[in-house]
């Protein structure tokens, strides 16, 4: 690799490490005791019949996928199985997808698109959040299984074209399930559509294991749209199926993206799952092991009742939970740590998953072993490393308001609780902490100190360069973690310098908004009001976008514009937008009866 991406791919791994969140891939072949991490909940994985359909279906139709499904790819046997699987779950179609991601990414893009509204739990799998934001309809949030929440939601995007919902029938981490009857309820309500991903339900849950769905039998009526099937958990294979009517599948042999331009799976998996879904729709006795399992574990570790086969352990820190991971191994237990960015900041845990073929002895031990933990470090979240929630206010350029707007930002999170703002580098003769502490009437308690402050007024790398220094993101990062940690009760407000896109060192190249990235933070971007701005706020959200993130709020600072803010709406689909004036004079007054007009505290409440 070339030297220079290099060293900068080394001080995102370094970070990385830091912070407890390295990992490996490797296995090397050695035991790695008894599995409490895999999602191999029948042991089928290693059934003999699988292995032996595989074999026969290489055999009888060669190794290779060849091509695309429709330039003649794959066998017969993806049609069968195919034919399987919906006759399992009641439905009239399914089409296979060489894995559970590509399914999620290929049925959402296949069904909305611009114009349209995606309405998503917080804790839905990666595969359903990139899913959702590849397929350019508005994406929106919800609070994990609040149906409260959810009708706000759906209430909110009553304008758009189309409304899909998406939630999995057993959630991937927390084990909890959807309330889908609920769900649907509040989609015909809504005139919105629905998709379950039953990765870890199908096979566990309903009747012959036909999945979280289908457990509440409605014949009519309902807004299910699709589920999704994972060939690689209960069925033990690989590979996933969109399950749904004729007319679904039909739509997604034309718009799936990741079935029309992959290779088809190869006939080996089709022979597999086939024999998969025969073995599983029959593993009845399997089937209540896993759920007896399940809950004397849940059971030994005084956690509730789990609905399905996954019991988390809260544990909070990261490294806290490595290193808990890592004690389980040296008793002889596979249960892996569950990390950022799998889980959010500060709520890493133990996914342990039960399989049918665990002994009575094994979960007597792994809950002996986890027992016997310091108090409060497992089963209790007291120890818990809570991290201070964080807005982080950017601009499209230096000059356009951002400090005012931080200031408006600081007084609003006040009235909401707790609060700080924190400026890390300052360049310039400018004290921008002064100015928002007059602004915001904010305390020396609601002051964090700058980290770097240069004279020159320039781009941070340049000003620390002028003194013969050098911006170390190491050093950004560590203040921020322990900001986070130590003011863990408030909303901090961070404000950056200059525009989103400075740098911060040249040797190696790192940004601003590459330190952003990192974050898990709320983004507001700060623009001028006037001529100029579309291009530039374009061009920031898109340089956002391209770093995973969205911004949470727009300011517009300036004499307020015609058109600008309702273009802007269109075309940057940022949900709140805010106008700010001109303020003649500045004053904690004149913002507090401006915030009287703007909810800018709804930014702070979740
Ligand atoms: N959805 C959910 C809920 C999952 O847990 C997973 C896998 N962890 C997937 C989709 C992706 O499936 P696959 O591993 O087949 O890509």
């Amino acid at each position: 690799m070339p030297d220079a991406i290099d060293q900068q791919l080394r001080v995102e791994l370094d970070d990385l490490e830091r912070r407890g969140l390295r990992r490996e891939t490797v296995l090397d072949g050695h035991d790695v005791g008894v599995d409490f991490g895999s999602n191999d909940y029948l042991g089928l994985s290693r059934d003999p019949a699988i292995a032996a359909a595989m074999i026969r279906a290489i055999e009888e139709h060669g190794a290779g996928g060849r091509s695309a499904r429709l330039l003649r790819g794959g066998s017969p046997l993806h049609e069968q199985c195919e034919a399987a699987v919906a006759s399992w779950l009641g439905a009239a179609a399914g089409l296979l997808f060489p894995s559970g991601y590509q399914a999620n990414l290929g049925l959402v893009g296949a069904v909305v698109g611009r114009g349209d509204a995606v309405i998503s739990d917080r804790d839905n799998h990666a595969s359903l959040i990139d899913a959702a934001r590849l397929s350019r309809a508005r994406v929106h949030v919800h609070e994990h299984g609040d149906l409260e929440d959810l009708e706000r939601v759906l209430r909110a995007c009553s304008g758009a074209r189309r409304r899909l919902v998406l939630t999995e029938g057993v959630f991937s981490m927390a084990g909890d399930k959807a309330p889908l009857r609920e769900i649907d309820a509040l989609c015909r309500e809504y005139d919105a559509w629905l998709v379950v991903d039953e990765a870890h339900s199908v096979g566990v849950l309903g009747r012959d294991g036909s999945g979280a769905w289908s457990e509440l039998a409605i014949d009519s009526g309902h807004r299910l749209l699709a589920r999704v099937v994972t060939g690689g958990k209960a069925l033990g294979v690989a590979g996933a199926f969109v399950v749904g009517s004729s007319t679904l599948r039909a739509q997604l042999i034309h718009r799936a993206r990741s079935f029309l331009f992959t290779t088809a799976p190869p006939p080996a998996l089709a022979g597999g799952l086939l024999a998969a879904i025969s073995r599983c729709r029959q593993a009845a006795s399997e089937r209540a092991a896993l759920h007896n399992n399940a809950q004397q574990l849940a059971e030994r570790l005084g956690l509730p009742s789990p609905a399905a086969a996954i019991v988390p352990v809260p544990i909070g820190d990261a490294g806290e939970a490595v290193r808990i991971a890592g004690v389980l191994a040296e008793n002889g237990f596979y249960a892996p740590a569950v990390r950022p960015p799998t889980v959010a900041s500060g709520a890493s845990r133990l996914r342990l998953v039960c399989h049918s073929d665990h002994r009575d002895e094994d979960i007597a031990r792994l809950a002996e072993v986890l027992l016997k933990q310091p108090r409060g470090r497992t089963v209790d979240d007291s120890l818990v490393v809570a991290q201070a929630p964080l807005t982080c206010v950017v601009g499209t350029d230096t000059g356009v308001g951002k400090t005012v707007v931080s200031a408006v930002l600081l007084r609003a999170a006040s009235s909401v609780g707790a609060a700080r703002y924190w400026k890390p580098v300052q360049t310039g003769e400018d004290d921008d902490t002064a100015c928002v502490a007059e602004l915001a009437d904010a305390c020396a308690e609601m002051l964090l100190p700058n980290l770097l402050s240069y004279a020159l007024p320039a781009s941070p790398h340049a000003a620390a360069a002028a003194e013969g220094r050098a911006v170390e993101l190491s050093d950004l990062q560590a203040a921020l973690r322990d900001h986070r940690i130590n003011q863990a009760d408030a909303h901090i407000i961070l404000e950056f310098a200059g525009g989103l896109l400075v740098p911060l060192s040249l040797e190696p190249l790192v940004m601003q908004a590459d330190w952003l990235a990192g974050m898990n933070a709320q983004v507001v971007l700060v623009a001028r009001s006037g001529l100029g701005t579309l291009n530039h706020t374009m061009l920031t959200v898109e340089a956002l976008r391209a770093r995973g993130l969205r911004p949470a709020a727009l300011f517009l600072v300036g004499e307020p514009h015609p058109s600008n803010r309702a273009t802007l709406a269109a075309v940057a689909e940022i949900d709140r937008i805010y106008e700010v004036p001109l303020w003649e004079s500045l004053s904690v007054d004149v913002i507090d009866a401006w915030l009287q007009d703007h909810d800018v505290a709804r930014l702070f409440d979740g």
